[in-house]
């Protein structure tokens, strides 16, 4: 029999003899701390222990080594079934959740589709540990799908582009840009567009007041607010073809 074998026979046999010393201390009417000596002591001849040794001493050190292992746990304690308590480690017992040591919640909308599900976006030390969903959200109630789940390496994934590109005409390499410089050229675009198609009066000298220079097209990804604020400017603009493409 291998070592590996020998041991699980072994284990297992412990097991069968701390539940025959329970058994029998049921049947005699002791406490649990007398059943607990019983199983012990079961426990301690399985393994091939001398009563002298346990007496001088080592008894604690085999109960205290007894009591952290989770089969005793669970044959003893209030988890039978071992899904608890009963199979915690020391190391796994100092562990605590990302959302329990987020210095904040944001709350947030997946970025992904017209759903619009809501979520908690926790934040440590200024970076996002974790995203999941508000249970708060009428829409979601703290669902999310196995995309919007997996937000978070959206965020966080080194695929991520971090930097405006920019390939100016006839140009056969990207340009990097920075922020401001590449939101003052989108600026100058649109306005120059919305001038050179602008158109004050119909044929007949209707008024228009009215630019098809510029249109919008917007996405999924848009939420309600986002949808608001960008029909609110290009209606402004003098735009007429406003639209998105999502239809929940
Ligand atoms: S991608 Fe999934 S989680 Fe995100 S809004 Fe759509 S359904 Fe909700």
């Amino acid at each position: 029999m291998s070592s590996f074998a020998s041991s699980c026979s072994s284990a297992w046999s412990v097991a069968v003899l701390q539940q025959h010393a329970f058994r029998q201390a049921g049947t005699l009417g002791v406490t649990n701390q007398s059943a607990l000596a019983v199983a012990d002591n079961a426990t301690i001849g399985a393994l091939g222990l001398h009563a002298k040794d346990v007496r001088q001493g080592g008894s604690v050190a085999v109960r205290n080594w007894l009591r952290a292992w989770p089969v005793y746990r669970q044959l003893t304690g209030l988890d039978p079934w071992g899904r608890g308590k009963a199979v915690v480690s020391p190391e796994y017992a100092t562990f605590a959740p990302r959302t329990a040591t987020a210095d904040r919640v944001v709350h947030s909308v997946c970025p992904y589709c017209a759903v619009g599900c809501a979520q908690n976006v926790y934040v440590k030390d200024e970076r996002v540990v974790q995203i999941e969903g508000n249970p708060d959200s009428p829409i979601s109630r703290g669902r999310l799908c196995p995309k919007g789940s997996a937000s978070k390496q959206l965020v966080t994934g080194d695929h991520r582009a971090r930097k405006v590109l920019y390939r100016p005409p006839f140009g056969t390499e990207w340009q990097e840009l920075d922020l401001d410089a590449a939101m003052d050229m989108v600026a100058d675009r649109m306005l120059d567009a919305r001038r050179k198609g602008w158109q004050e009066t119909d044929e007949h000298g209707n008024p228009l007041h009215r630019t098809l220079g510029i249109a919008s097209l917007g996405g999924a990804t848009l939420d309600n607010e986002e949808n608001y604020l960008i029909k609110k400017l290009f209606t402004a603009l003098g735009a007429v073809q406003i639209e998105n493409q999502a239809r929940i």
